[in-house]
């Protein structure tokens, strides 16, 4: 084949009706209970190709952790209101004010030069100020830091709107959301509310952890927001596949540059790896093995990536290798070949930021033709 018609390798490949359907499928069934979704598009670094279908199904916000990816959704047209889910550095408040209509916020000092920013801007900044309830990462620790923060920004900050209360959950110290969880953040937002004298607009009750919540029909009546990445994104929570939803949106297409028989145990004295670690090595005896041009680099950790191919079995990586066993496999993995593989929500993160890797959307109007 002509080298410059020739498709490249390793391939991130979206397949944008996939995701058309993961959104509107999920958004329903928010909806269906009074919930408003704020989906989260850091998981694929806000490609602007994969957030204009977002825009077009009818969320209520569009979510990232990164002012850079508020910037560029911004200049890709992007209607949607956008949401900062990182609780801001004092750096990036500019672009924050700029380009996003709302943020989560977990600092006094931040949210007073919030605050002057929006006045120099001209702007009404809304905010959602995260109640930390154990998980232990962003969020005012206790219920009173949290009133006297809403008490502050309702009186005395004019250019902030406290649009609500929020939690996050299942990160850090990888807390459930449970019913309980969730009854206690709609009591701090509660208290708030006394202490405000008026209704918050949103209680924001998590992230894809907080979706089983909705399918067990036990999500706390005042919740009304939640923000939701993963399960949109790969159909799963924590890693877990949902079953009405595709796993398949987002996947890799890798070439294989080596393809022989070798040994599955090292020969000679072992040391340490390209990662100065010794992993352990099980001598399976001489296997039929490929070799694939895409590694740790562009997708973190191989032992998340799934074959498509069940007969395929990844035995580790270095930074630009990808190491097979494909002995069971009925194709051939022939040099020139390639190997698909469905991804963990952290090999995407990897991918869709890396140079190295191809992207591929995969329209919705050519699969229909
Ligand atoms: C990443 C993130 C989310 C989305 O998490 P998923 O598990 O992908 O649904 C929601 N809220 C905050 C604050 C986040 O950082």
């Amino acid at each position: 084949m002509n080298q410059e018609t020739r498709e490249r390798y390793p391939q991130l490949r979206v397949d944008l009706g996939k995701l058309r359907e993961n959104i509107t499928c999920t958004v329903e069934r928010c909806r269906a209970q009074g919930i408003t979704v704020a989906a989260i598009v850091k998981g694929f670094h806000g490609l602007p190709h994969a957030a204009h279908v977002y825009d077009q199904c009818g969320c209520d916000f569009l979510g990232t952790s990164r002012s850079e990816q508020l910037r560029e959704l911004h200049e890709a047209g992007i209607q949607t209101p956008l949401l900062m889910i990182r609780v801001p550095m004092l750096s990036a408040l500019g672009d924050v004010v700029r380009y996003a209509q709302c943020s989560l916020q977990s600092d006094l000092t931040v949210l007073r030069a919030a605050n002057a920013e929006a006045g120099r801007q001209n702007k009404r900044h809304q905010v959602i100020l995260m109640a930390d309830l154990g998980d232990l990462r962003e969020g005012f620790w206790g219920p009173e830091e949290l009133v006297e923060a809403a008490v502050e920004v309702e009186t005395r900050m004019p250019h902030l709107e406290l649009l609500g209360v929020g939690t996050n959950l299942g990160c850090y110290g990888a807390i459930a959301a449970t019913r309980d969880k969730l009854d206690e953040l709609v009591c701090r937002a509660e208290q708030v509310e006394r202490a405000i004298g008026r209704r918050l607009t949103y209680i924001s009750g998590g992230a894809s952890s907080s979706f089983p919540r909705i399918l067990e029909d036990n999500m706390p009546p005042r919740i009304n927001m939640l923000r939701l990445g993963e399960i949109i994104i790969n159909g799963r929570i924590g890693g877990e596949a949902v079953d009405f939803l595709h796993q398949d949106v987002f996947t890799l297409r890798a070439e294989v540059i080596e393809r022989r028989r070798k040994p599955t145990y090292p020969v000679g004295q072992i040391t340490v790896d390209a990662f100065g670690k010794t992993p352990l090595y099980i001598d399976r005896g001489v296997r039929e093995k490929a070799l694939l041009g895409v590694g740790k680099v562009d997708y973190g950790d191989p032992f998340d990536l799934m074959p498509t191919d069940p007969g395929i079995e990844v035995m580790g990586a270095s930074s630009d290798h990808t190491i097979l066993d494909v002995e069971d496999s009925p194709n051939p993995c022939a040099v020139g070949e390639t190997v698909d593989f469905l991804l963990k929500y952290g090999n995407l993160v990897y991918m869709s930021s890396s140079h190295n890797m191809q992207i591929k959307f995969i329209e919705e109007e050519k699969k229909r033709g």
